[in-house]
């Protein structure tokens, strides 16, 4: 896994896997946590500010009872009175002031202080109205709230009230708080990434295995190795399964190719070895005897001819192969060129009988090119001349099936063996060799045909029976709307 396939490091994709989950829920997480911490906090923030607010209009409203401006004595006796009963509407304020979160602070109208439950960090501003604000404390920030007091009776100002709020409580499940959200953050950001990392590595298992297989083909692209397809049906199954059907066809054309090098090979063989045997008894007798010259000379010809025969059907074998690649549009009227194939073998052989038989009623169009289609009539018609013997007829059906078009084209010679049925459609496959040799066969012409009817999703098919004669049928799909190709 550590090959370098360029000039980039390798990074293996489980890695980025787990990065991309472990960030992307690092980035909702943070989102979530922060919307969550921040409304909880800030109603704590709330529930303290209140209880700032409540503690001084409860200190204010029972200081202001006293109705006298207000002085150290009075306001002990009013909290502490020396029978040790503390009035009923006083029991509040004794509460407030012993409240261990407010830090209250009361001065007398001259401004000088009266009582304090605690150490003050603001100085007071004896202002008019009541004023709560944020300050900034020793640590953190604190919550001052400054009044007047006024008397309940006359409604004259009798002192003042500054209490303090230290936020302990909020501070403490402020940070309580920010621990459990960045302990949670971790947490996730490393539970989300091996999750990543081991999910990748399961997905990603059968893309290790195609990579392994690919090597082992690139060495030796024979090797019969193949992906395991994965038992769960998705994208990577799927992958895998055109993966190793790629791999077989690669491999049958591979296969293919070199059969085809060593048919073409030994195809050559015979006409050169003729032909080399024939200029070699030029060499020798040839110069004396001009009967052996003549014979010599009319062998390397046909020899020589025979090659060129050869070497335009294979080329047009190869060509035939691409036929969906460089004719896919192509339209040819049916009727028109099995007429023509039927008048020209016709003329061709005035000693064969020739019959067409056409159920046809209308011009069918279908999807091939006119010389191609041509060209497989003219190969069936010359094999039904070429293997035909005592009865030289030859029948040509024209007929419509759903959405096909049906040319059979039949004769009563030689046959084909039923064990060659399948055969004769293979490339240089021939029957009987020495006798199609002699016909001037190089075993090609089926397999041109069959591939070029291919190359249009049409079908060749072949009854057959030795001694009675062979029936081909090329079927091909009907072009229901030919302009619109
Ligand atoms: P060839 O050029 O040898 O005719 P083909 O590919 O056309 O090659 O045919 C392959 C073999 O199939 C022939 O060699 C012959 O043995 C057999 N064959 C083809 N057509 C017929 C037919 N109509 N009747 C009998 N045998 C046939």
């Amino acid at each position: 896994m550590e090959e370098k396939t360029s000039n980039r490091r390798f990074i293996s994709l489980k890695l980025k896997w787990a990065f991309g989950t472990a960030v992307g829920s690092l980035v909702v997480f943070f989102i979530v946590a922060m919307a969550m911490f921040s409304s909880f906090t800030q109603s704590l923030f709330n529930q303290e500010r209140d209880l700032l607010n409540q503690g001084m209009t409860n200190i204010s409203r029972q200081l202001g009872r006293i109705n006298q401006p207000l002085t150290k004595r009075n306001i002990s006796n009013a909290i502490d009175p020396a029978d040790g009963h503390v009035a009923e509407y006083q029991r509040p304020i004794v509460q407030e002031l012993s409240d261990g979160h407010l830090i209250v602070n009361v001065y007398g109208r001259d401004r000088q202080p009266i009582l304090s439950t605690g150490k003050s960090i603001t100085k007071p501003t004896f202002t008019s109205r009541r004023q709560v604000k944020m300050m900034k404390g020793a640590a953190h920030k604190v919550i001052v709230g400054q009044q007047p007091i006024y008397a309940q009776r006359d409604h004259r100002r009798i002192g003042y009230l500054q209490v303090e709020n230290k936020l302990n409580a909020y501070y403490q499940n402020y940070d309580r708080l920010r621990l459990v959200v960045i302990l949670a953050m971790c947490l996730v950001v490393l539970a989300s990434g091996l999750l990543g990392y081991f999910l990748s590595m399961m997905f990603l298992r059968p893309l290790g295995e195609i990579h392994d297989t690919v090597k082992t083909i690139s060495k030796d692209p024979t090797k019969n190795v193949r992906v395991p397809v994965p038992n769960h049906n998705d994208e990577l199954a799927e992958l895998t399964t055109m993966f190793n059907e790629m791999l077989d066809r690669m491999q049958r054309y591979i296969e293919q190719q070199s059969q085809f090098v060593s048919d073409v090979s030994h195809e050559l063989r015979t006409p050169i070895a003729i032909i080399q045997g024939h200029l070699d008894m030029l060499d020798r007798w040839g110069k004396d005897e001009p009967e052996v010259r003549d014979d010599s000379i009319r062998a390397c010809l046909i020899e020589t001819k025979r090659m060129k025969n050869l070497v335009q059907e294979m080329l047009d074998l190869s060509r035939a192969e691409q036929v969906e690649i460089n004719f896919r549009d192509q339209k040819t009227v049916v009727n028109d060129v099995v007429h023509q194939v039927f008048n020209n073998f016709k003329m061709l052989y005035p000693d064969f009988h020739f019959t067409l038989d056409d159920d046809l009623n209308e011009s069918i169009t279908v999807n091939i090119y006119r010389d191609h289609l041509e060209q497989v009539l003219v190969i069936l018609c010359d094999n039904a001349v070429k293997y035909s013997k005592e009865r030289k007829e030859v029948h040509i059906s024209l007929s419509r099936g759903m959405n096909t078009v049906e040319i059979g084209i039949q004769d009563f010679g030689e046959g084909i063996p039923a064990t060659d049925i399948d055969k004769v459609f293979d490339r240089f496959y021939r029957v009987d060799k020495a006798r199609s040799r002699k016909k001037g066969g190089n075993g090609l012409g089926l397999s041109i045909a069959k591939r070029l009817i291919e190359g249009y999703h049409g079908s060749i098919t072949l009854e057959s029976s030795l001694g009675a004669g062979s029936l081909f049928r090329i079927i091909l799909p009907i072009v229901e709307d030919p302009e619109a190709l």
